[in-house]
């Protein structure tokens, strides 16, 4: 059994029931007398699980049919250079700037020596909200955003409309709501938040985009090979997808990602109302409209920062770990990704009251 509460970003909290499933078929997966680990990619044990996956996340989505799904390494970061690699026609690449990530995402075009164009950005204002009344161009190669911004706790609530082909870092929060595909083209996500552990990641790309690719791009890079080969043009990583498809299994079980929203909806609800309920003791980071359900960035009103090392070590006695907030933005971050359970949640409110209440 885990004693601790796990409030980490990522690599975070796996449901306990997908843990308990994995050891249990440890050592022999289902009668086949070798771990899943040992199992070839090639062979049917593995085939099996790798395309009940892919099944499950086209379920799970609501995955159009004009649409691949891919397993791929190098963490959601190799995006940042893929996406460009494979989409940009020699014409400007459109961002949305809502924080850190987004911020690696132009980096990396421009690296490339791309034509960059930031059409919103909140960085003016410390990246508190998302953009209102962004206005992408008919013009560009593709259009980018980061659904949740992991570092400063702000969401989209619905996608932007775009023109041109919407790509969508949704590493914090994919498979916590439904996708609208009329309106995205490609989304990407490493696994280690709400999809299992670290070493996969997701990309779901609509099948006409991977004509682009130019010659110059190498094999490994192009999507057009991992589509081709059904995510098996190399070793994947067998373990780890078999995890991935344990938690989509269990996604499932909860209801699907409708269920899971309302489910976060409620979760959330109850952190951000203590922090309103504060008084002021408690800050959050983001702006109450662009509130993120999956990362809850807030500070203590206390200008020496010695309350929040307080409350960081009180919150380690009682085993929640993970809350530190990070280092770009400091104080405290709790990251309450599908898998942690409103008594989790819960806990950590009474902490906090409990906390205020002698500290203020
Ligand atoms: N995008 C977002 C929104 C993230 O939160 C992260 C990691 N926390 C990344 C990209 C980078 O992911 P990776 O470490 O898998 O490269």
């Amino acid at each position: 059994m885990q004693s601790a509460i796990n409030f980490g970003a990522g690599p975070s909290m796996i449901p306990q029931e997908v843990l308990k499933e994995a050891q249990t078929h440890l050592l022999d997966f289902h009668g086949h007398g070798l771990s899943i680990m040992e199992a070839s990619h090639r062979s049917s044990m593995y085939e099996e699980v790798h395309n009940r996956a892919i099944e499950d996340i086209k379920t799970l989505l609501h995955v159009p049919e004009d649409y691949d799904v891919l397993f791929l390494q190098g963490g959601a970061s190799l995006q940042f250079a893929m996406v460009p690699l494979n989409l940009s026609q020699g014409g400007v690449i459109e961002f949305v700037d809502t924080g850190t990530w987004s911020s690696k995402a132009i980096k990396e075009a421009k690296i490339m020596g791309l034509n960059t164009r930031v059409v919103a950005s909140s960085k003016e204002s410390g990246y508190t909200h998302i953009p209102e009344n962004i206005a992408f161009s008919d013009e560009a190669d593709y259009a980018y955003i980061t659904s949740n911004n992991t570092i400063y706790g702000t969401q989209y609530k619905t996608f932007p409309d775009a023109t041109a082909p919407l790509v969508v870092d949704a590493s914090s929060d994919i498979f916590s709501y439904p996708i609208d595909w009329n309106k995205t083209s490609l989304l990407f996500a490493g696994a280690q938040k709400n999809a299992g552990p670290s070493g996969v990641t997701i990309v779901i790309i609509k099948r006409n985009l991977l004509e682009r690719v130019n010659e110059t791009v190498p094999t490994m890079l192009r999507y057009q090979t991992h589509a081709e080969a059904n995510s098996l043009y190399n070793t994947p990583p067998t373990f780890g997808i078999y995890l991935l498809g344990l938690t989509m299994k269990w996604i499932k079980a909860q209801g699907g990602v409708e269920a899971v929203r309302q489910y976060n909806e409620e979760k959330a609800a109850l952190l951000y109302n203590a922090i309103d309920a504060s008084e002021g003791f408690y800050v959050g980071h983001a702006l109450p409209g662009s509130r993120s359900l999956m990362n809850v960035s807030f500070n203590i009103k206390d200008k020496d920062k010695t309350l929040e090392a307080a409350l960081l070590d009180l919150a380690q006695k009682e085993q929640m770990v993970g809350l530190k907030g990070h280092r770009s933005v400091g104080g405290l971050r709790a990251s309450i990704y599908n898998a942690m359970r409103k008594e989790g949640v819960q806990a950590l409110v009474d902490l906090m009251h409990s906390f205020a209440k002698t500290h203020r």
